[in-house]
């Protein structure tokens, strides 16, 4: 199908890019790799007047570091987030995940920030975020903001990203020290999630002494198993007492059935992926 007729600015810096969503209204939204946007006003289930492209903005397009974490611009393609050094180095869990997302070649259009606006409650990358209290830096008409990840994702496809705001960049707490894992469960390779986990673990002398548990696709965001990491923490670094806290992994979560699978399916899912990631995370 063919999208209703728009306009098309692309901005060269972020403040272009929120004068021309000013400028244009509630009608605009932001193009980032268009991978999942352009679908939608193909299908005309969108029909936005204006497009601000913004996978030329420069500073979006920097990966930096700023010693305790990684600020991620948000036209970082997810190729370029899987084959970063710095990525690679100190949160490699997002490098494994991203290398889990799609296929190459929407890889290699599709941005970290892009991934993360779009909210899509099967998506990887959003979850990481969350595991790890990420940071959202958004422009808009009155400045900057940082937004926690606990309060970006807001609901299905929602987040805290206003129509006339642009998400500039993540910022990622390294994991130095840390082990982690991302397990997805899916119909086939190049496929969404119907559940996975992210999973970081600190283990010292035999114990865990941190941990950081997200799950996908089970509930409209992101969801943090709060009560997972609190029953690893302070135990030990075995797949029998990994395996026990796992249990509770489903708390909290509000699973829905769809033709992937049903809510108890999921809701199983969650408890044995969950057990896994934090296992390999753990290095057992
Ligand atoms: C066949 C297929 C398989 C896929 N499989 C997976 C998968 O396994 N796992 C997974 O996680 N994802 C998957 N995806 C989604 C893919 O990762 C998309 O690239 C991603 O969801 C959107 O990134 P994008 O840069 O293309 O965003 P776009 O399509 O350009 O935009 C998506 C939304 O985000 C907004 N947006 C984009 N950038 C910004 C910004 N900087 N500021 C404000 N708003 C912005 C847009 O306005 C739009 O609403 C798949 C997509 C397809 C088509």
């Amino acid at each position: 199908m063919i999208p209703s007729a728009f306009d098309y600015v692309k901005a060269s810096t972020v403040d272009e890019a929120v004068a021309a969503l000013a400028e244009a209204g509630e009608d605009a939204k932001v193009l980032g790799g268009g991978q999942s946007l352009l679908p939608v006003l193909r299908l005309r289930l969108n029909a936005p007047t204006v497009l601000v492209d913004v996978s030329g903005v420069g500073e979006m397009r920097s990966i930096s570091d700023e010693g305790g974490s990684l600020l991620i611009g948000a036209a970082v393609t997810t190729y370029e987030v899987l084959h970063d050094a710095a990525v690679n180095a100190s949160v490699p869990l997002l490098s494994q995940t991203a290398g889990l997302v799609a296929d190459p070649a929407i890889r290699h259009r599709g941005t970290f920030g892009g991934s993360c606006t779009h909210a899509d409650p099967a998506g990887d990358l959003p979850t990481v975020a969350r595991a790890l209290d990420a940071e959202f830096v958004i422009a808009g008409p009155g400045g900057r903001r940082t937004v926690a990840a606990a309060d970006f994702f807001v609901d299905y496809f929602t987040t805290a990203v206003g129509p006339d705001e642009v998400l500039v960049a993540v910022r990622v707490p390294k994991l130095d020290g840390w082990g982690s894992h991302y397990e997805k469960f899916h119909r086939t390779a190049q496929a969404w999630a119907i559940v996975g986990v992210a999973a970081a673990v600190k283990v010292e002398g035999g114990s865990i002494t941190g941990a950081r548990v997200a799950l996908t696709n089970v509930g409209p965001t992101p969801v943090r198993a709060a009560s997972v990491e609190a029953a690893l923490i302070g135990g030990p670094a075995t797949v029998e007492a990994i395996t026990a806290a796992a249990q509770s992994a489903a708390d909290g979560t509000s699973p829905t059935s769809d033709t992937h699978a049903a809510a108890d399916f999921r809701t199983h899912l969650a408890k044995v992926l969950t057990g896994r990631a934090v296992a390999k995370a753990a290095g057992l």
